[in-house]
């Protein structure tokens, strides 16, 4: 039998805005949780209902040393960068880009929602790159919504970005250990996840009620910090609606964060480094 794991704390997202200004929940970095190692920072875009001409996403930016996943639930996002790559995910899709040593890259909603209006509705998620991997070549991995499996039983559908759940298993290579499921669990339903003790975990609630561990209430725009005390994440939907919920998990790094901003590195002299690099147009360009 599996040891559930409990909750060791839970956090509400706080209301802000990213890039030129989109509305996103940010249940961390804050002040009372700095990460969740090695996750850096979850933010949900929206869910938002934009007039034509409202739409905002992030211009030309850099970053340097992680990891940024955008997972798309409504809408769409435009990808460039500076090394001459460039994409667009919809619905159900999952972009997942190692900034590596570093890229200069703009997101936007894609044109039609820019131009007609329309929802805008998704998640980033950032994750930190060991000291070893953090100059490594930046890498693009687009997985269309087609691509991810669902893992099913009664009540319980998960869609698996990244490692295994039900039987289904993600087709993503990750650096690190990660698993990302997206699971919709119907009133009344439990999940139990496998998710060992060297991971780190946490449940993000995004639509209607959880109870995490079996009685830790857990509501819209929360997120469970899970403890190190078993082998398995338990969720279950207590009530008359559908919920919503990420379960994210990932071995620790337990390497010093130093970040700024679009950077993160382990000292602050590597922080320096990257502005002084980005400045001085030593990020990656095209050939
Ligand atoms: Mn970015």
């Amino acid at each position: 039998m599996p040891t559930i794991r409990s909750v060791s704390e839970v956090a509400t997202a706080i209301r802000t805005h990213e890039g030129a200004g989109f509305p996103v929940r940010r249940p961390f970095p804050s002040r009372t949780l700095l990460d969740v190692d090695p996750f850096l920072l979850l933010d949900e875009m929206g869910p938002a209902d934009h007039g034509p001409g409202e739409a905002k996403g992030a211009p030309d930016h850099p970053h340097r040393g992680f990891e940024t996943v955008t997972y798309m639930l409504a809408g769409g996002m435009q990808h460039m960068d500076s090394a001459g790559n460039s994409g667009r995910i919809g619905p159900g899709d999952v972009q997942w880009m190692t900034a590596g040593s570093g890229v200069i890259h703009s997101e936007m909603p894609v044109k039609e929602i820019m131009q007609k209006g329309g929802r805008q509705h998704g998640f980033q998620l950032w994750v930190n790159l060991p000291k070893k991997d953090k100059m490594t070549a930046p890498r693009y991995q687009e997985i269309p919504a087609a691509k991810i499996p669902v893992g099913r039983k009664d009540g319980v559908a998960v869609r698996v970005i990244a490692g295994e759940a039900l039987g289904a298993k993600a087709v993503i290579d990750t650096k690190t250990p990660i698993q990302y499921l997206h699971a919709t669990l119907q009133p009344g339903a439990s999940w139990e996840q496998a998710v060992g003790p060297e991971f780190r975990a946490f449940v993000y609630v995004f639509s209607g009620e959880a109870d995490v561990a079996g009685k830790r209430r857990v509501k819209d725009g929360q997120l469970a910090v899970i403890g190190n005390d078993g082998d398995a994440v338990a969720v279950s939907n207590p009530g008359p609606v559908p919920a919503e919920v990420l379960v994210v998990a990932g071995v620790p790094l337990g390497e010093p964060v130093a970040r700024y901003g679009p950077f993160v590195m382990n000292t602050d002299e590597e922080i320096e480094q990257a502005f002084k690099d980005y400045q001085a147009g030593r990020f990656v360009r095209k050939a």
